[in-house]
């Protein structure tokens, strides 16, 4: 397929929140040369470059003066495999939750609990996606890279990512790394993660005591089906807002006069708290302002009833921060990327 620019064109089917904006240049990658075509064309017309995926994390509040560059390369392939352990190799473009599915077809575990997130392959290090007590990091075994500021491939290994919460190298240094392919290390022996209540409730529920990683998958997904809205419905970026991690001492003041307050320790001693209970708790869940709205099932997702523009979810998510921060003396971070 040939790299083609086009003007103006609508992003409303490239970002999961259906906002309506429009890109002043378009244009797909197929392959690495259609990557390096990109970025030579906007060199050449002095226009940035914005990289997308699949645009479940994007929230669009203009529109965008840049080439919008969608990754669609695609390629799965096997590095290595000794029998038990396997390094597995797919394209930026792939899609995420049919790549899971792959892997579970050839036998492989480790991505399960990582079943049915939205967006590409590519994307998935940038925040270092995570579910239901798994972070791809637990599972990563390197990806190439672009340098857009020297134009050289690099790989990464695990150490030089930076991986943490929703955070990674790659979103500390944004518009720098164009990531171009991921590596990953699974197993033919499952090593099952069941600790997160909702995966071991709903097996059980089912009869199933001895689980296999395809198990856990439809589980997982049938959990999420039923929770979180599907943007090709009801425009969403998944959850808005971090989940902040605070003292333990703010968590015990807030203790005291919320005693059911929902807060996780973490191994160095901070403690996380659920942002969709403190929003929940707050009142918002279900409120809808216009278009914009707070899901009636899920407090952490804000939602597009169809014509809201990215300000007015922007706008939204502000007053819930201030009003967060006002009661519960908690900073909610936004999680999608803004542009
Ligand atoms: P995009 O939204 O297209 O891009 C996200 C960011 O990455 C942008 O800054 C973009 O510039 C950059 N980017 C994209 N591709 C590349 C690349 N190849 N190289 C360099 N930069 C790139 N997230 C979780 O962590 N866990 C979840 O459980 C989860 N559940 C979700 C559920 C729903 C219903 C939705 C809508 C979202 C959910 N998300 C979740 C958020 C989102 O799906 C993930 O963050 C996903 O990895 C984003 O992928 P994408 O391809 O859509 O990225
Ligand atoms: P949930 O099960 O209702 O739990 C609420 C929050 O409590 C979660 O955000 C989770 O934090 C935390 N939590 C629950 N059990 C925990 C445990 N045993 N140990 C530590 N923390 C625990 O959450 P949900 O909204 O339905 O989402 C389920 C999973 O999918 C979560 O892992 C969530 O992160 C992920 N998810 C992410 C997005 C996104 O866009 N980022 C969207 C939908 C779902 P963590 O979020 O840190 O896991």
């Amino acid at each position: 397929m040939s790299f083609r620019v086009q003007s103006q064109v609508s992003l409303k089917p490239f970002n999961s929140f259906g906002v309506d904006v429009q890109a002043r240049l378009f244009a797909e990658a197929h392959s690495d040369a259609d990557v390096r075509e990109a970025l030579a064309y906007g060199l050449e017309h002095d226009v940035p470059v914005l990289v997308i995926g699949g645009g479940s994390n994007l929230l669009l509040t203009a529109d965008v003066q840049a080439l919008v560059l969608r990754m669609a390369t695609r390629g799965i392939r096997l590095l290595s495999d000794d029998g038990n352990q396997v390094v597995i190799e797919a394209e930026a473009g792939e899609p995420w939750h049919p790549f899971v599915q792959h892997t579970l077809v050839q036998g492989l575990s480790g991505l399960e609990n990582l079943s049915l997130i939205p967006g590409t392959v590519g994307a998935a290090p940038m925040q270092n996606i995570g579910a239901y007590g798994v972070e791809i990091k637990d599972v990563f075994a390197g990806l190439t890279a672009l340098d857009r500021q020297t134009g050289e491939l690099r790989d990464f290994t695990l150490a030089e990512c930076n991986f943490a919460y929703r955070d990674s190298l790659f979103k500390q240094e944004p518009g720098r790394w164009l990531i171009l392919r991921v590596r990953f290390t699974l197993n033919r022996t499952a090593h099952l993660h069941l600790e997160y209540g909702p995966v071991r409730q709903r097996l059980t529920s089912l009869g199933i005591d001895h689980p296999t990683p395809t198990d856990v998958s439809q589980a997982i997904c049938s959990i999420r089906n039923e929770k979180l809205p599907d943007p090709a419905v009801l425009g969403n970026a998944g959850s808005f807002f971090k989940n902040p991690l605070v003292s333990a001492t703010l968590v015990a003041q807030l203790k005291e006069q919320y005693p059911e307050l929902v807060a996780y320790a973490q191994p160095d001693g901070q403690m996380k708290l659920a942002a969709g209970w403190l929003i929940e708790r707050a009142g918002w869940k279900g409120f809808r302002d216009g278009d914009a709205g707070v899901h009636k099932l899920q407090a952490l997702v804000l939602v597009n009833y169809g014509t809201a523009t990215g300000l007015q979810l922007l706008n939204l998510a502000q007053r819930i921060q201030k009003d967060i921060a006002e009661r519960f003396k908690v900073d909610l971070e936004m999680e999608p990327n803004r542009y």
